[in-house]
């Protein structure tokens, strides 16, 4: 068990990303937080668009309708809520190409060792290395 632990410690010394890696990781990120604004201008207009005919309000369609209105204020919501899970999301993006421009882009935040380019590509803004990840994610 210590032989093999020992083994995965030394595949753990890696290589830096070169120039050209952070320069792809940078495209990534670009191109993620471009996917997000545009899903969160969707949203807005979207929940702009009911305000808009809330505000022009037909009362009594409200007093005779209150099922409705309960769906209304529900999708809202959701949209809402699914609009600050996407900020943060940007959040994380702009996190991830700050430490590209800094050069602390990769390392993972409990182990100090490389995240491999495949979780990267995948997941540009994680922190952690699939290890690290798992460990956490059982805690
Ligand atoms: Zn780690």
């Amino acid at each position: 068990m210590i032989i093999v632990w020992r083994q995965l410690g030394k595949t753990k010394v890696k290589k830096k990303f070169s120039k050209s890696d952070l320069k792809d990781f940078k495209k990534i990120v670009l191109r993620k937080k471009e996917e997000i604004l545009s899903d969160l201008k969707h949203i807005s207009d979207d929940t702009l668009r009911k305000s808009q005919k809330e505000a022009s309000g037909d009362i009594s369609g409200y007093t005779y309708h209150m099922a409705d209105v309960a769906t209304d204020n529900y999708d809202r919501e959701f949209s809402l809520g699914l609009a600050s899970s996407e900020r943060k999301s940007l959040y994380e993006l702009d996190d991830a190409l700050k430490r590209i421009e800094e050069g602390s882009f990769g390392i993972c935040d409990d182990c100090k060792s490389f995240i491999t380019k495949i979780r990267l590509k995948a997941v540009p803004s994680a922190r952690l290395c699939i290890k690290c990840q798992q460990k956490r994610e059982k805690k």
